[in-house]
């Protein structure tokens, strides 16, 4: 087990702070006996730096542990779907802060591998971001810290009573989403529902595309995408879903929709589905996790079945 003290926060005022996080053993029945490693800061590598198609403020980062594997036999990388990693790397001297040496960022695996000790992550860039100055020199080889699992999401398979799992998302937090389908869909026995609602500014800056269409073949998993600034290519103006050079962009059995996810749209999202056991999670911007949760809420959904990641 690890201590936590008021320096491991970040100040960003996260949904699940890792103050409140308790490092729990690890519920994979295969590796009950391992210590997961991400309790406490480790070193590990960069192996893998990718620059996603068509979008500069993008980076794909695949880590493994610095340390010899050979002699991790007691150990296991466990982040649950759903939870995540604060990363811990030295402050750049050319931010402005000389109170702190080092910067604290949560990130959210979007793929793990238990046994070989690696992650993947997917970072938006900000422009001027103290973790950004310092991931845009990040090159491979290079070392950083990486401590968790962080979160509160608990995903129970179900074998007999119907359930469906709507998820809300927004931008880069589709990340932590991609495990939590991926533990369900490769559950043959779940007969749980996902519907995955995911919003974007445009069609370039949908992350994640091809694994939505891979999870399209499933028949319990259904994914709609909102576009908020679609502008035809063409002709420059907004969008319609009567343009034919928008239609031609779009693929096999993909949904996108040419709007804002509003009140009115979820309300009808909800209304079509009949499965009375019902599960939420949500994940994006403050105030994106407000306005959903605050909707849902006033829905009488019961808190007890509503995630914020
Ligand atoms: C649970 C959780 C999981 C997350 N997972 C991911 C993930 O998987 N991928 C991902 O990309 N991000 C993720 N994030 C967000 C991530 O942790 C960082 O917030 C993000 O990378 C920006 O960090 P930064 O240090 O680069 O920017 P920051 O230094 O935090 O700044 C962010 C932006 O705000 C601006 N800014 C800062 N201070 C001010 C100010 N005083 N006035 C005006 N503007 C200001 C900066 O210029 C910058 O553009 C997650 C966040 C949470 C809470």
């Amino acid at each position: 087990m690890c201590d936590i003290n008021q320096s491991d926060c970040c100040g960003n005022g996260c949904a699940n702070c890792i103050l409140d996080s308790k490092p729990l053993s690890t519920k994979r029945v295969d590796f009950v006996n391992k210590i997961n490693i991400l309790h406490t800061y480790r070193k590990y590598k960069l192996i893998k730096r990718i620059q996603p198609n068509n979008q500069p403020h993008l980076v794909q980062l695949k880590f493994a542990i610095a340390d010899d594997k050979k002699q991790l036999t007691e150990f296991i990388l466990d982040c649950p779907p759903g939870h995540h990693l604060m990363m811990r790397a030295p402050l750049l001297a050319d931010v402005e802060n000389i109170d702190n040496k080092t910067v604290l960022r949560p990130y959210s695996p979007f793929w793990t591998d238990i046994t070989e000790f690696e992650f993947e992550i997917m970072v938006n860039l900000k422009p001027n971001g103290k973790m950004t100055k310092y991931i845009e020199k990040l090159k491979v080889n290079d070392e950083v810290e990486f401590r968790g699992p962080i979160g509160v999401f608990v995903y129970e398979p179900s074998f007999k009573v119907e359930k469906a799992l709507f998820i809300f998302c927004q931008g880069v937090a589709i990340a932590p989403t991609i495990p939590i389908i991926e533990n369900i869909i490769e559950n043959e026995d779940d007969i749980c529902r996902i519907y995955h609602y995911s919003c974007f500014e445009n069609i370039d800056n949908i992350i994640f595309r091809q694994k939505l269409l891979e999870f399209n073949k499933f028949w319990n998993f259904s994914s709609k995408i909102f576009l908020s600034h679609q502008k035809c290519t063409e002709c420059g103006n907004d969008c319609s879903v009567d343009c034919d050079n928008f239609k031609r962009q779009l693929k096999y059995k993909e949904q996108i929709k040419l709007q804002r996810l509003d009140k009115d749209t979820i309300s009808t999202l909800l209304e079509e589905i009949k499965i009375e056991t019902k599960q939420f999670v949500i994940c994006g911007s403050n105030s994106f996790q407000n306005f959903i949760t605050e909707y849902l809420r006033n829905c009488n959904v019961n808190k007890n079945c509503l995630y914020v990641l």
